[in-house]
C-alpha cells in the first residue's frame, strides 16, 4: 500500500498486525525503494511472512530489490522475521548495536511463541548501528537517532522525502502522543530524552511502528507525549482520546490561525 510518493522514490506500507495488512502479531513494516533499491523498515514477528511478502509482490517491488532490512528495535513483533527476511531477500540486517545479541542469540524470552515453546530463528547482523550513523536506500538518506526508553536499542529514523520530514517512530513514538510498551525496568529519563530530541526535529510525518500513521503536522503528536514525559507519572500512564477535532485544535495552536484565515478568507473573497 503505497502511502508517499515522490519522483524516482516511494514509501509503501506492506505490514502491520494492528491494521489488518498482516499477521496480527506483526508491528508495522514499512518498505521505502528509491531508484530502484528498496529497504524494509521492520520486518514483523516472522509468522506467516508470506502474507507481507504477497503484498510486496502486488505493489510491484522485487524481492530482490529489497537491499537492506533495518529494525527500530528488536522486539519480537519487529524482528524475529528477520532470518526468513534475510533468507528470501539476500538483504543485510541493521539494527542497534545493543540489539544484536537478541537476534543473534534469538532472546525473545517474554515472545508469546517463546513461552509456548515453538523457537524462533537466528539472524546475523550486518550492521551494528550507532547514534548518527546515515543509511543509503538509493537516493534517500536515514539517518539513525538513538532513542532509547522503550527498550534500550531503539532508534528512530529520520529522512527528507519530497519536501518532507519523515520520521520513522518505531515504538518510541506514536500518533496522539502514544508512548511504547513501560514497565518498572523503563528507563523514563532516557525516554524522556529521546523524545525531547524528536520533539524538536518538527516533524512533518510520523510512520510508527503501531496504531496509525499521520502525514502532516506530526510534530503536534511528538510534542504531545514530550509534554506527558515531561509532567508527572500519571500523565504518562493515564490513556485519553478526546473526540476529533477537539484533540487536534488542543495540541496544534496554528489550527486557531488556520480557522481565523479561512473565515477573513470568506467575508472578503
Ligand atoms: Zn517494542
Amino acid at each position: 500500500m503505497k502511502i508517499m510518493s515522490a519522483p524516482n522514490a516511494a514509501i509503501y506500507m506492506v505490514g502491520g498486525g494492528g491494521v489488518g495488512l498482516s499477521h496480527p502479531c506483526d508491528s508495522h513494516v514499512y518498505l521505502i525503494e528509491s531508484s530502484g533499491e528498496a529497504a524494509l523498515i521492520d520486518v514483523g514477528s516472522g509468522i506467516e511472512p508470506e502474507l507481507m511478502k504477497e503484498r510486496i509482490l502486488a505493489d510491484g517491488i522485487a524481492l530482490a530489490s529489497i537491499k537492506k532490512l533495518i529494525l527500530t528495535h528488536s522486539h519480537w513483533d519487529h524482528g524475529r522475521g528477520a532470518a526468513w527476511w534475510k533468507r528470501e531477500t539476500g538483504a543485510a540486517l541493521a539494527v542497534h548495536r545493543l540489539g544484536v545479541d537478541t537476534l543473534e542469540k534469538t532472546k525473545w524470552p517474554t515472545s508469546h511463541v517463546e513461552k509456548h515453546g515453538i523457537p524462533s530463528e537466528a539472524a546475523q547482523v550486518e550492521y551494528p548501528l550507532d547514534d548518527g550513523d546515515v543509511i543509503r536506500v538509493g537516493a534517500l538518506e536515514l539517518e539513525v537517532i538513538h532513542t532509547p526508553g522503550h527498550s534500550n536499542d531503539s532508534i528512530s529514523l529520520v529522512t527528507r522525502f519530497d519536501g518532507r520530514t519523515v520520521l520513522f517512530g518505531g515504538d518510541t513514538c506514536f500518533a496522539e502522543g502514544g508512548h511504547g510498551t513501560v514497565n518498572a525496568e523503563t528507563d523514563f529519563r532516557a525516554y524522556r530524552d529521546s523524545v525531547r530530541r524528536l520533539d524538536r526535529l518538527k516533524v512533518d510525518v510520523l510512520l510508527p511502528g503501531h496504531k496509525h500513521f499521520v502525514m502532516s503536522r506530526a510534530f503536534a503528536h511528538v510534542a504531545l507525549l514530550e509534554r506527558k514525559l515531561s509532567g508527572n507519572w500519571t500523565d504518562v500512564v493515564a490513556t485519553r482520546v478526546p473526540f476529533f477535532p477537539t484533540w487536534w485544535l488542543e495540541h496544534d495552536a496554528s489550527l486557531y490561525d488556520d480557522a481565523r484565515q479561512s473565515s477573513t478568507e470568506q467575508q472578503n473573497p
